[in-house]
């Protein structure tokens, strides 16, 4: 298992072995952003419920318009009401949202009425259904308002409260350990040794997991040896859906994960042809999968975003498609190909008013501080070179990671 194994083949190779979760739970509207719908929710009322009105003015039936356009005031219709019907020759004073009263065919905005005393005398040219927001016009009873699999934003669950419901059925969350190796990590917030570093993984990885809305049900940190890790990586398999992991999965004397693996679980795919990230080896414990990403913190985020997101959305259940990535001219260029495919930490600017990706100067794998100055991540096909105005696949963060 020497060779690279291309960045499409490895994604394909983890999303054939993920295992969708197939329990289904209620979760009350309250607290159920970022969960993932586990049934197609069906429209059981048109909404809006009744024509209803987009302004405040005056709601009338054209018809009774005659030469003077003057009529009379009858009503008034606060929004949430329920009206009588219009007596005929008059109008009536509506407030936005309130329903149409019955005989009524047209709204006129209250900006484009005179006041007469008594009388509201109205423009030429209305037509009938003005200012009208017809029964139905969102959802028709009947209507799927939204698909199973969807994960629920802002929007859909402002849309789920229009349906009436106050609590959603969705797949439970996914449970996620999170292991991260090396004798050298120490925790933020304690001395630092010398020859230590802080242990910055974890809180990457978590930090990934909770926009995922993801359980982290294991966070936990592993020496390099090779008991401890094959006792750490048994017990996290008791407790998680997934055990996501990082470094020791080079080639190394103090790299125990891939030997762990094959003696106690086992290993299907080890080096991808990808920049950063080429140690990413995946596994599993049992039935319960292992992601083993590189330790290196760049390439944690990277293999992260482009290998470990997407095989959690599908073990989420969430059936949204892979991004598709925005093609913009580079401003940099590339001049040795390389058999890896390279994703360069890029953000998008504005040369002459003209969109561009610019990537960080130094892409070494141990660098945060260039994934903090991009925005996404740019793609350097393997095998070709790039030459500056070339365009260039371009995925922002909030696309990989929204
Ligand atoms: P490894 O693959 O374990 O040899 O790790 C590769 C590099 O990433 C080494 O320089 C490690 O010190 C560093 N590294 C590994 N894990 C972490 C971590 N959790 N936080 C920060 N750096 C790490
Ligand atoms: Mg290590």
């Amino acid at each position: 298992m020497t060779t690279l194994i291309s960045v499409d083949t490895a994604l394909s190779h983890v999303l054939e072995r993920a295992l969708p979760v197939q329990e289904a739970e209620s979760a009350d509207l309250h607290h159920a952003l970022g969960r993932i719908l586990s049934e197609d929710l069906q429209v059981r009322h048109d909404i809006p419920s009744a024509d209803n009105t987009s302004v405040d003015g005056y709601a009338l039936r054209l018809a009774d318009l005659q030469d003077d356009r003057r009529l009379p005031v009858s009503a008034r219709i606060p929004a949430g009401t329920a009206p009588e019907p219009l007596a005929p020759g008059t109008c009536a004073r509506i407030f936005t949202g309130a329903n149409i009263p019955e005989g009524a065919d047209t709204v006129v905005m209250q900006e484009d009425v005179e006041v007469e005393d008594e009388l509201r005398r109205f423009p030429e040219g209305l037509r009938a259904g003005d200012n009208i927001r017809r029964r139905g016009q969102d959802l028709r009873q009947g209507d799927t308002a939204l698909h199973a699999g969807t994960r629920l934003r802002a929007q859909e669950l402002g849309l789920i409260a229009s349906l009436g419901l106050a609590q959603v059925p969705v797949w439970r969350r996914l449970r996620v350990a999170v292991l991260t190796t090396g004798d050298e990590l120490v925790e933020p917030g304690q001395p630092l040794p010398p020859g230590r570093i802080f242990n910055t993984n974890r809180f990457t990885l978590q930090a990934m997991l909770q926009q995922l809305d993801c359980e982290v049900v294991v966070n936990q940190t592993v020496p390099d040896n090779h008991d401890a890790t094959a006792i750490a990586l048994k017990r996290a398999a008791r407790q998680a859906d997934l055990i996501v992991t990082s470094g020791g999965v080079s080639v190394g004397e103090e790299d125990h994960l891939r030997a762990v693996l094959e003696q106690h679980g086992q290993l299907s795919l080890w080096r991808m042809a990808m920049k950063p990230g080429k140690p990413l080896a995946f596994g599993a414990i049992g039935n319960i999968p292992v992601l083993g990403l590189p330790g290196n913190p760049a390439s944690v985020l990277v293999t992260g975003l482009i290998i470990c997101v997407p095989f959690i959305r599908r073990c989420q259940g969430d059936v949204r498609p892979a991004p598709r990535p925005i093609r913009l001219p580079a401003a940099f260029s590339v001049d040795k190909a390389s058999i890896r495919r390279e994703y360069v930490r890029a953000r998008q600017e504005l040369r002459d008013g003209h969109a561009v990706v610019s990537c960080y100067p130094n892409q070494s794998s141990g660098l945060l501080s260039s994934a903090c100055w991009a925005d996404g991540l740019a793609v350097v096909p393997e095998n070709q070179t790039l030459a500056e105005g070339d365009m260039i696949d371009y995925y922002p963060f909030s696309d990989l990671l929204g």
